[in-house]
């Protein structure tokens, strides 16, 4: 696609874009009187305007149902889940079953390795990449800890090469091969959080099975953002948080997904708790756990209501928009769009002020881009807030820049382009 650097371009291009109209489903943050064009879809996703009505219907039932809410109702908290399942499993390729909400993303990755990483005599080592996301460093370690191994031997980080930031699939591949026998569990992230970079993961999947290993993914950056295809893949576990691409709001609830070739399998621990059990025998609060039937089995407490119903609301703008693959479409072309503006702007300052380490092909990346500033990093970022652009910063010369296809436009590209350009200039 050929792009052009000015506004009757953008705007033209969003004249074209059937995804539109959904920008007016979301609240855009606001500073001295105007809308931030905000950019930080991959940190904090915008609130949907449903969000409220959502809510106070869950509150209205508690009012006037209470404990009978459960039942009870126009939406019956018992079986709340359910609807919601069938919103997530597109959103992850799987079918509904494999997927549940509960919970929050760290917690989830620490329940599901209790159930899929079992280090046994020589195959107790998990591959994973390294500058994971901190949250996933540490519930890895001390997982490995809790079953009396050390860190240091247990874990397998795969490094880009000297001189790179992201990683080469092969070099994954041949980690996984060199280690074999040695791996119980290959734990990636499906999108760096730092880089942007997407992994193979159909590939990454692959070469654990072959190796003999468990295939797990924690997709907070890519659930929502680019599209899976988790059971075709024959992924065992995923997990994801669905605040950044999928709006559910600060802290709110986590998905899991469990590949159905293990819902029978009882050899797999589980950390139980009441919520888990078969939903018909529930309530007769009996001894002895029976899981219910899917990734429902893995729920421990009763169902969180409201996190659920901020989910769903967004869940909902999903649908509307046909969920993920003409939203791939569209950010496609944006953040192409936003990379060919960052380059325009480096020949405009004459030297390469503002570096992209985010993969430059389509598939290696989602809506994210990782831009290194060269000179004054933080103060371009600081000088970008004051123009009401939000993006991200990350330590120590990293800005995070992400264009969400539900409610960005290319027109808030340009536009972010031209004050980059001013910053840039005024600063350096
Ligand atoms: C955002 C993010 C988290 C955050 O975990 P919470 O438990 O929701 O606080 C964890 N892991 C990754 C990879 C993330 O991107």
């Amino acid at each position: 696609m050929i792009f052009e650097n000015n506004l009757a371009f953008a705007q033209n291009m969003d004249q074209q874009d059937p995804m539109r109209h959904l920008r007016d489903e979301f609240f855009f943050p606001q500073q001295n009187g105007a809308p931030f064009i905000y950019l930080c879809g991959n940190s904090l996703g915008l609130q949907p305007k449903t969000a409220k009505k959502y809510i106070d219907q869950q509150l209205n039932n508690w009012q006037n149902l209470a404990v009978e809410g459960w039942f009870e109702g126009d939406t019956p908290w018992m079986f709340y889940h359910k609807a919601l399942k069938d919103l997530m499993a597109p959103i992850v390729g799987a079918n509904s079953q494999e997927v549940s909400p509960m919970n929050t993303l760290t917690v989830n990755l620490h329940l599901l390795m209790v159930s899929f990483y079992k280090p046994k005599a020589q195959r107790f080592k998990i591959i994973m990449e390294a500058g994971a996301f901190p949250s996933d460093q540490y519930a890895i370690e001390s997982q490995v800890r809790f079953h009396g191994y050390d860190p240091e031997s247990a874990i397998i980080e795969v490094k880009p090469r000297a001189g790179e930031y992201t990683l080469r699939t092969a070099d994954i591949l041949a980690t996984i091969a060199d280690h074999g026998d040695e791996i119980a569990l290959v734990l990636f992230g499906g999108i760096n959080y730092f880089t942007g970079q997407w992994y193979d993961m159909p590939a990454i999947t692959k070469a654990g099975h072959e190796a003999g290993a468990i295939v797990g993914f924690d997709l907070a950056h890519a659930a929502g953002n680019v599209p899976l295809q988790l059971h075709d893949w024959e992924v065992d576990f995923a997990c994801w948080c669905s605040y950044k691409y999928q709006n559910s709001g600060p802290g709110g609830i986590s998905g899991i997904f469990v590949h159905e070739k293990h819902f029978k399998d009882s050899s797999l621990n589980r950390f139980a708790g009441w919520w888990g059990y078969q939903e018909q025998q529930r309530f007769k609060m009996e001894k002895g756990f029976i899981p219910e039937a899917g990734a429902d089995g893995w729920q421990v407490s009763c169902t969180q209501v409201i996190p659920m119903s901020l989910y769903y609301a967004s869940l909902q703008i999903f649908e509307k928009a046909g969920f993920i693959s003409p939203l791939r479409k569209k950010s496609k072309k944006l953040t192409a769009y936003l990379s060919y503006i960052i380059k325009e702007i480096n020949k405009e300052l004459g030297e390469e002020q503002y570096q992209i380490i985010t993969p430059e092909t389509e598939m290696d990346r989602g809506a994210q881009l990782s831009i290194i500033a060269k000179h004054k990093p933080k103060e371009i970022f600081k000088s970008l807030m004051d123009n009401n652009i939000l993006g991200d910063w990350r330590e120590p010369n990293v800005i995070r820049l992400s264009p969400v296809p539900l409610y960005n436009s290319f027109e808030d590209i340009f536009t972010a382009g031209l004050i980059l350009l001013k910053v840039s200039k005024e600063l350096i």
